[in-house]
């Protein structure tokens, strides 16, 4: 199995549809340690992402995920803008040529997204960010691979990591953005960044593969 355009183009759909579906969670979430503006800007950003991609649907995979970055940037507030924008940006630079992901494809993509949102964001392991779910996510991701997994072995395995990956940010101080401002009192509150790029990678692998 490989995912191609149209794969990528219902998986936008999707995603619009569940960060509509979890506004009211990513919201809590970000008002526990942020403010609060997670859920509306996830809702925002993807609703917008719909809009754009139905009006003016871009020919190949490439431009898609350029055209998904440009929105990003433009309409999602706060850190997650840039850093989900940079996450497309650098995934549309790992599409070109392509007309469909396989299983290694997949992986490139990732890769080259999460490792953009970790120089953009100069975050690591274990600070209680988004990284926290995308870190393990793609090593799963890498693994599955190299054992010889296609691409739905590939992107099943890098959602486990991811889910395991949000929850691990409960007990974790944050040590970047907003929250990382209370200090102890960031601890016992699930990261809403990481909530949100769990939900990404769930898509994908109920789309994609
Ligand atoms: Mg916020």
């Amino acid at each position: 199995m490989a995912a191609g355009r149209q794969e990528v183009i219902e998986w936008l759909g999707d995603l619009q549809r569940i960060y509509t579906e979890n506004r009211e969670l990513l919201t809590a979430l970000d008002s526990a340690i942020g403010d609060a503006d997670h859920g509306i800007n996830m809702d925002r950003g993807f609703a917008a992402v719909k809009a754009e991609v139905d009006t003016n649907p871009p020919a190949d995979l490439r431009s898609l995920f350029q055209s998904v970055a440009m929105v990003l940037i433009r309409t999602v507030g706060g850190a997650a803008g840039p850093l989900y924008g940079t996450f497309f940006l650098r995934a549309s630079a790992a599409c070109t040529g392509k007309e469909v992901l396989g299983a290694g494809d997949a992986v490139a993509v990732f890769r080259a997204g999460i490792e953009g949102i970790q120089q953009r964001g100069k975050a690591e392991a274990g600070d209680k960010t988004m990284l926290d779910t995308f870190l393990p996510a793609l090593s799963a991701m890498q693994e599955a691979l190299d054992a010889g997994g296609g691409l739905r072995a590939v992107l099943e395995a890098g959602t486990a990591a991811a889910e395991s990956g949000m929850l691990s940010t409960i007990p974790m101080q944050a040590r970047k953005g907003r929250a990382s401002y209370l200090g102890a009192r960031s601890v016992g509150h699930q990261d809403p960044g990481a909530t949100s790029a769990f939900l990404l990678i769930r898509a994908a692998a109920d789309r994609w593969a």
